[in-house]
């Protein structure tokens, strides 16, 4: 180890900068932000410093460095871009025995300052000592899309307690204790911001570990919990932040059929994955999902019960929650893209527009008799329907759009796989897109987008992937329309 990171306290204490520039700037901001005293000495200033200079918040000393300007300082950073003075700087300091940084040269730094994740009290520091900067920055931001916004709120909550804890808990139990607060469910009620939650099931935790024997597995575990988590469509860049921690977190996963591989890569290596996948027709299996979701829980788990697009768009997240509250399990939810969203995107099919659209519905292409919505306003082509499970109802689909008043020439596009390599986009109207989609071999799963916005192009647009294939690949997808249906502006662009 060429250095030995240390976390300084500044509180108040004076340190020196020298230089007036945005580099300056952006060194004086974290040191005002860790409490420094600044002194800064600069002819010039950028304006942002100049307005701290105004308010008070640093001192001024409009002139060149000499080394007077480093008394009482314990530390000084040099920031300018003139070679020299940054050298001047330098020896001056280490003269002194003064830590200094020269920004951007660590031969001529008794210290460096590392690139930060600040969830304060919180601190995370990434450095390469001087020999990539660029890179630990890079790192710096792989960890930060791994870390909960709301650490810093956790890491103040178990603050809080850090008194009381050790009066109600001996030196073996507490270890054990932290270990579970931090891991289980009190931390996520806290990272999803419940912090009265989080008090009210730490005190739970703290009487349940104090009349239990340390030694014992049961108090040692850590409570289960279940995290419904929305995994996209399928790109796994298309999960958020969150559901990324949770599948870092989970020691099982119940995952879907539609849940991608891709997606799957981006769990914890040790994780055990459970496919929970329905085939259709198969009865049963959700009963099953509910039951492994409560034993793996009540064995301390954190399950990570992992659904295509949305938990809470045609994905049962209703019922399984209900499941869970009924058997006192915590949970907590992590919204997904759902594939509406996702294939809108990946057609670059706008769901409303100012000219064409402004209601859009997500409604099941299966039917159950007795809650059939009514399809008369999704005839309308000025409404946007997108169609889930869409393959295998498609002519039942297309029929019932005909018989609520649409035209045959109403523009619809199928997309299957969207965000996916394998993503399809086929775009026709009522008249031919059961034809289409036979010849184009569309399976499962995909969905339907019926109204105006499925003839959308932009003018100059090029298509979207899956829609027009290159030379020795499949035949490219024209938007085929009925005749009498009115082009689209720009329907050369994809042809
Ligand atoms: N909860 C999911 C939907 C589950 S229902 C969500 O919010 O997306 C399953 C249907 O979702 C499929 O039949 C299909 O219509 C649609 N679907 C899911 N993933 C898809 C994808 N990548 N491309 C197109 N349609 C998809």
């Amino acid at each position: 180890m060429d250095y030995l990171p240390i976390f300084l306290r500044l509180d108040s204490r004076p340190v020196l900068v020298v230089g007036g520039g945005a580099v300056a700037l952006r060194k004086v901001r974290w040191l005002l932000k860790a409490g420094a005293r600044v002194t800064l000495v600069a002819p010039r200033l950028h304006p942002q410093l100049q307005a701290f200079a105004l308010r008070g918040e640093l001192t001024h000393l409009a002139a060149a460095f000499a080394a007077t300007h480093l008394a009482n300082a314990i530390a000084v950073v040099a920031a300018t871009d003139d070679p020299a003075t940054n050298t001047a700087v330098s020896y001056a300091a280490r003269e002194q025995r003064i830590p200094v940084n020269v920004v951007d040269d660590a031969r001529l730094s008794t210290f460096i300052s590392p690139a930060i994740i600040d969830r304060s009290p919180l601190l995370v520091a990434v450095s390469s000592c001087g020999h990539a900067p660029v890179l630990a920055r890079r790192v710096r931001e792989q960890i930060e899309a791994l870390l909960p916004a709301r650490l810093g709120a956790l890491a103040r909550f178990m603050g809080g307690w850090r008194r009381a804890v050790p009066r109600r808990l001996g030196t073996l139990a507490r270890r054990a204790f932290w270990e579970r607060i931090a891991a289980g469910p009190v931390a996520s009620r806290v990272l999803s911001g419940d912090e009265p939650g989080a008090q009210r099931a730490l005190e739970r935790e703290l009487t349940v570990a104090q009349v239990a024997d340390p030694e014992t597995a049961a108090a040692r575990r850590t409570p289960g919990e279940v995290y419904l988590i929305g995994a996209g469509p399928g790109d796994p860049d298309l999960l958020t932040l969150r559901a990324l921690q949770c599948l870092q977190q989970a020691d099982t996963i119940l995952y879907d059929r539609l849940v991608s591989p891709q997606v799957l890569e981006r769990a914890r290596r040790d994780a055990e994955l459970i496919f929970v996948g329905k085939e259709s027709g198969q009865r049963g299996q959700q009963e099953r999902i509910h039951e492994l979701m409560v034993r793996l829980a009540r064995e301390g788990k954190r399950v990570a019960r992992l659904k295509g697009g949305d938990p809470f768009v045609f994905g049962r997240g209703g019922e399984e929650i209900e499941v869970l509250a009924a058997n006192h399990i915590p949970y907590s939810i992590v919204p997904g893209i759902t594939a509406a969203l996702g294939a809108a995107a990946a057609a670059a099919l706008p769901l409303t527009h100012r000219r064409l659209a402004h209601s859009v519905t997500f409604v099941s292409g299966y039917q159950e008799a007795e809650a059939a919505p009514d399809w008369r306003w999704f005839a309308n082509p000025r409404h946007t329907a997108v169609v889930y499970m869409a393959v295998a109802q498609l002519p039942a689909i297309v029929a019932r759009l005909r018989a609520a008043g649409a035209s045959a020439a109403h523009p619809v596009a199928l997309i299957a796989h969207a965000t996916l390599p394998e993503q399809r986009i086929v775009r026709g109207s009522l008249a031919d897109i059961v034809e289409l989609a036979g010849r184009e071999q569309i399976v499962a799963p995909a969905l339907l987008i019926a109204g105006e916005v499925a003839s959308f192009v932009p003018a100059g647009a090029v298509a979207a992937a899956g829609e027009c294939t290159g030379a020795g690949a499949r035949p490219p997808v024209a938007p085929a329309r009925a005749a009498g249906s009115r082009p689209s502006p720009a329907a050369g662009a994809l042809a």
